[in-house]
């Protein structure tokens, strides 16, 4: 008899995670919505980095899986949930603001921690109140410049393309991102967070360092 009791794709993580080490590219498996026990399949695979989006969600999930995994929060974080997380957070993708960027710090002292984080840049063409422009990354990182925040480190730069099936459109997007990246990398920039599971491929040939892929191991979230 067949039972089909884990839905994550395996043989398909093996292939791409391969391609990806040799690139020297950063996989991050985005776990959300999946339950633990996919998790956890991918981490006896050898798997490491995981991403969430939801702070309760991560937390739940934090406390049932083993604490080598390192976890990327990747959605968009409240000011007031930073608490929850900063005892264990990797990474923190998709910071957009300076007054989140205090809370952080002020938290990750309160551990004792230095915690890493990427500044969200809007790249695509929808509307959405999430991620700095150029302008205003130039302005956030005038602020950071005078070391204010010891509690916090600066690792790059992360951005999601439009939703679109127009691959050069995607592309010039990516482009712009990795040019902002190439612009502050005397900053000690070393991560460039780009890519999904459908556009990954594009995402690395313009420069990302760190992908981040969900449906593509685990299925379609329901
Ligand atoms: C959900 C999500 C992903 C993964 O998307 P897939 O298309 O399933 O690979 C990547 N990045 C962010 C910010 C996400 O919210």
């Amino acid at each position: 008899m067949y039972v089909c009791s884990v839905a994550v794709n395996i043989e398909k993580y093996r292939i791409v995670s391969n391609e990806l080490n040799t690139k020297n590219v950063t996989l991050v498996a985005v776990s959300k919505l999946q339950p633990v026990s996919h998790i956890q399949a991918l981490y006896d695979a050898g798997h490491r980095d995981f991403g969430e989006n939801y702070v309760q969600e991560l937390v739940d999930k934090q406390a049932k899986l083993p604490s080598d995994i390192r976890w990327h929060f990747i959605g968009h974080l409240q000011s007031n949930k930073v608490k929850y997380i900063a005892s264990f957070v990797h990474l923190i993708q998709g910071v957009d603001s300076y007054s989140l960027l205090k809370e952080i710090n002020k938290q990750a002292a309160k551990h004792d921690r230095i915690i890493p984080v990427l500044l969200q840049v809007h790249i695509a063409e929808e509307e959405t109140k999430f991620g700095l422009n150029a302008a205003e990354l130039e302005e956030l990182l005038q602020q950071l410049s005078n070391n204010l925040l010891p509690h916090i480190q600066v690792k790059g730069l992360m951005g999601m393309a439009s939703f679109s099936d127009d691959k050069e459109k995607i592309r010039k997007e990516f482009r712009s991102l990795h040019q902002l990246f190439a612009t502050y990398k005397e900053k000690g920039f070393t991560i460039l967070s780009m890519g999904m599971s459908g556009d990954f491929t594009v995402a690395i040939e313009e420069g990302s360092t760190l992908v981040r892929i969900g449906s593509l191991l685990f299925g379609a979230r329901v």
